[in-house]
């Protein structure tokens, strides 16, 4: 038997057993004649100690350990003299009678501490190493943990876990599909699924009514820091639904989830938002809610009095810092910095500070009256004390930066503590987004959501005006969330394939099943889908989603601890009939 007991189990009620534990040498401290060594696993750190006066085989053994080798070892747990409150083994130690090594270990590239030596890119090719470290360890432990809990609300709500495959035909949801080709067909790919979709949808058809899945899905886009080729997400689908029947039943598993994970009680129902007051508020279709600091236009107020940027301006926006009318002229210049970054994109920025005595100081003192900024405070709400900073310019880029900066003042301003939670569903997106470069219109979401039915009729007259029955869960600024009742009229879903611009073959070609399934007697139905990674990364406050899987990719899509992607043999290619045009 290797163990007796894990290295986090015992206490003081075990003194005088006699145990054996195995694990991997976290640290060997040889103190005037008594060798101390942490021993770790999974569980935790268990101290042992052997007396070093002697020059017997234990000790030569115990000399000759190293970080990290694998042992094995026997003695007898004895209460410590000086406790270590910091671990719940620390009232104990184990008074060593033997060790055997059970596997030697190279010195590992960087230390197994809570706070390691070693940087993102050698951890990720050490990972196996990495998973020893006690963070990447409990985020894993979370993963799990709300896994499990989300399986038990649904499987309490009668939903039923059905896996849909990972080789299938390419669906859009707007990203690149990952391909791969079929040796039996020769000349043909598969597809991995951007989500499972279609699938759901079918299970719907199929009278599954309600079905989820956490599964892994794969979109071969370019990686911003936040993003994975292959993630994996809580999908969910339900037959008879309304949109309120969705956001109720999926806010029910939100709240489950905080409160058995991170121990938050929500009052009462999550606000919503419609996308329009969003992006005209916010900036953004995920705001941040843990903070006000809402848009106000002053695009009216602002505009005729001979100031060329506002005049020409298409919007005109102000936030309103609280207590900010202190800042220096170089935290000012810092701001105007930030909003100029290119992710950013205004050109400048102008400011009023509203003085404690009642008077305005301004960039733009030569061109308003001190009526005029006693007008746009009163209009924002300020105080003296108050800083109001403006953008203006084109309305969409306007509001974007303008969101860029709210959230840049909300971490100044420390409005934005990780362990406050402030979910939000944003409801009624557009149906469609028109792509200038394109010229046509694209899913907002995707082809299969329903457009509102008071908004049908615009489908022809004012496609872009179209509201659909979609909502997105977002938490602290963070899309957790996403999802739509679906069109489940086969010639409804005919017509919005049509405005998104394919013809009735490539339709056909490409839906044909969906459509001809639609046909059987297709149940309303209507679902969502979560990021779990995200979610998972939110609930361990952690900043990358990377921290939270156990085998993540690189920015460029690599694993480097296996090093993949990779070429493939002339044979394997040949047996796929495929060729590798020159690439560089
Ligand atoms: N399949 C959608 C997505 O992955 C979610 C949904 O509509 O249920 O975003």
């Amino acid at each position: 038997m290797y163990r007796t007991h894990t290295c986090g189990e015992l206490r003081l009620s075990d003194v005088n057993k006699t145990v054996t534990l195995s694990g991997w040498i976290q640290r060997v401290r040889n103190l005037g004649g008594m060798t101390f060594i942490d021993l770790r696993d999974r569980y935790g750190i268990t101290q042992l100690v052997v007396n070093g006066e002697e020059e017997d085989e234990l000790n030569q053994q115990v000399k000759a350990l190293g970080r990290e080798y694998v042992v094995q070892v026997e003695g007898k747990v004895a209460e410590r003299s000086s406790k270590n409150n910091k671990i719940p083994t620390g009232d104990i130690e184990i008074l060593l009678d033997s060790l055997k090594v059970l596997n030697s270990a190279d010195l590992p590239p960087f230390t197994i501490e809570d706070e390691t030596d070693g940087g993102e890119e050698l951890r990720m090719k050490y990972r196996y190493l990495d998973l020893r470290r006690n963070p990447v360890r409990k985020a894993l432990e979370l993963r799990h943990r709300m896994a499990l809990e989300v399986r038990k609300y649904l499987n309490d709500q009668h939903f039923i876990e059905i896996e849909t495959p990972v080789l299938m035909k390419s669906t859009p949801e707007g990203a690149r599909d990952f391909v791969v080709p079929s040796r039996m067909n020769l000349g043909q790919f598969y597809a991995l699924p951007q989500s499972p979709q279609v699938f759901k949808q079918l299970l719907m058809v199929g009278g599954f009514d309600r079905y989820f899945q956490i599964v892994k899905c794969f979109r071969d886009e370019d990686l911003r820091a936040d993003r994975q080729p292959e993630f994996t997400q809580i999908d969910c689908e339900m037959s008879f639904v309304e949109q309120e029947d969705v956001l109720n039943t999926f806010e029910g598993m939100t709240k489950h989830l905080f409160k058995m994970i991170r121990e938050v009680e929500f009052e009462g129902d999550f606000p919503r938002m419609p996308y329009a007051d969003a992006m005209n508020y916010y900036g953004t279709d995920k705001p941040d809610i843990r903070f006000g600091m809402r848009f106000v236009d002053l695009t009216e107020n602002a505009s005729n009095k001979g100031f060329r940027v506002f005049d020409d301006a298409e919007y005109v926006g102000a936030i309103c810092a609280e207590g900010c009318a202190g800042y220096s002229r170089k935290e000012l210049d810092q701001l105007t910095d930030f909003v100029r970054k290119p992710q950013v994109g205004a050109k400048g920025l102008v400011y009023v500070k509203y003085n404690d005595d009642g008077s305005f100081k301004t960039s733009v003192d030569k061109f308003f009256s001190q009526d005029d900024f006693k007008a746009w405070c009163d209009l924002c709400g300020a105080k003296p004390g108050d800083l109001l900073l403006i953008l203006a310019g084109a309305r969409k880029n306007t509001l974007t930066a303008l969101g860029e900066l709210r959230l840049e003042m909300g971490n100044r301003l420390g409005l934005r503590d990780k362990n406050k939670f402030a979910p939000l569903w944003v409801v009624d997106f557009p149906l469609l987004e028109w792509d200038e470069d394109s010229k046509r219109f694209y899913a907002m979401h995707h082809p299969f959501t329903s457009p509102k039915e008071e908004d049908v009729e615009l489908l022809d007259s004012d496609p872009g005006a179209v509201r659909a029955n979609a909502y997105d869960l977002v938490i602290n600024g963070v899309e957790i969330g996403g999802g739509s009742i679906r069109i489940h009229n086969d010639l409804l879903q005919q017509k919005m394939f049509k405005v998104l611009g394919f013809t009735e073959e490539e339709a056909e070609k490409q839906f044909g099943f969906l459509m001809n399934a639609f046909k059987y007697g297709a149940p309303p139905h209507g679902g969502v889908a979560f990021g779990f990674d995200r979610w998972v990364s939110l609930f361990a406050g952690v900043d990358s989603i990377r921290e939270v899987i156990a085998f993540p990719k690189n920015n460029a899509g690599r694993d480097i601890m296996n090093d993949a992607p990779s070429s493939i043999s002339k044979e394997q290619l040949d047996e796929l009939g495929i060729a590798i045009k020159d690439h560089e």
